[in-house]
């Protein structure tokens, strides 16, 4: 199976993934973190990606769907994948449709996680990444059993350097303005799964995994 998480940045793609990708025995990828592991490394692709993610603007979808279509061409994605981050323009979504179709795959489910702004806001203002296992904290909602350490692998905590108010304002803007229309695209395909994130983490796994059962 072959899912799709949906969201503006903060909705809890990433954590929802992470989870269900537990869950469902799928692997979680996450455009962001392909992105900031390149930049990380400091390959060409990260180079070029950097100046997009500072300003919280989209890295042209050209390079991105070649990034993520090689990853997904890899065998661990043979059963299946939770792709997070990606599509995030109808361009995306598109390209990714056609090269699936040519290889007998499809996108099952699209899972869109939605979140009232200012809550959105409040999220990202607290949010830990781990720069080893990229696993997500939050300084209120979902604390690290020991500051700064990370609770899977013990790797150190980071905030990541675009979630600060400007630019997160500048990726809610990006969000409603070209990726929100993505929406509709699964909707009208009829694969649109739509889950209330505003609750906490486990009951919104909850609903994810019970709205999937529903639909089948
Ligand atoms: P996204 O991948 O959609 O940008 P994340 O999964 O990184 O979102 O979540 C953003 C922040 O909000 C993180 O700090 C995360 O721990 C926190 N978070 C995620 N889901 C919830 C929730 N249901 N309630 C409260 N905080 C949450
Ligand atoms: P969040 O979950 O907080 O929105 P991500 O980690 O998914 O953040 O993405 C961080 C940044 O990486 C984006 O602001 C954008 O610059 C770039 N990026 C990630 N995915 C894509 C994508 N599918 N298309 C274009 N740019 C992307
Ligand atoms: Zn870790």
């Amino acid at each position: 199976m072959y899912f799709v998480m949906l969201g503006a940045p903060g909705a809890g793609k990433g954590t929802q993934a992470d989870l269900l990708s537990e869950e469902l025995g799928f692997p979680h990828i996450a455009s962001g973190d392909l992105f900031r592991q390149n930049l990380e490394k400091q390959t060409e692709l990260g180079l070029l990606a950097k100046a997009y993610m500072q300003k919280g603007g989209l890295v042209p979808d050209e390079v991105t769907i070649k990034m993520i279509l090689e990853r997904i061409a890899a065998p661990d994605c043979d059963s299946g994948c939770l792709l997070d981050g990606f599509p995030r323009t109808l361009g995306q979504a598109e390209a990714l449709d056609e090269a699936f179709a040519v290889q007998g795959r499809n996108v099952d489910r699209a899972i869109y996680i939605h979140v009232p702004s200012e809550v959105l806001v409040k999220r990202l203002g607290g949010r830990w990444i781990c720069r080893k296992c990229q696993a997500t904290y939050h300084i209120i909602a979902s604390p690290p059993k020991v500051k700064g350490k990370c609770d899977r692998c013990g790797g150190e905590l980071y905030q990541r350097a675009d979630d600060v108010e400007e630019t997160i304002r500048e990726r809610l803007r990006v969000f409603f303005e070209q990726t929100s229309p993505i929406i509709d695209f699964y909707r009208e395909q009829g694969k649109l799964v739509e889950v209330d994130g505003d609750k906490d983490i486990q009951e919104v796994t909850r609903d994810v995994l019970s709205a999937l059962a529903e639909e089948k």
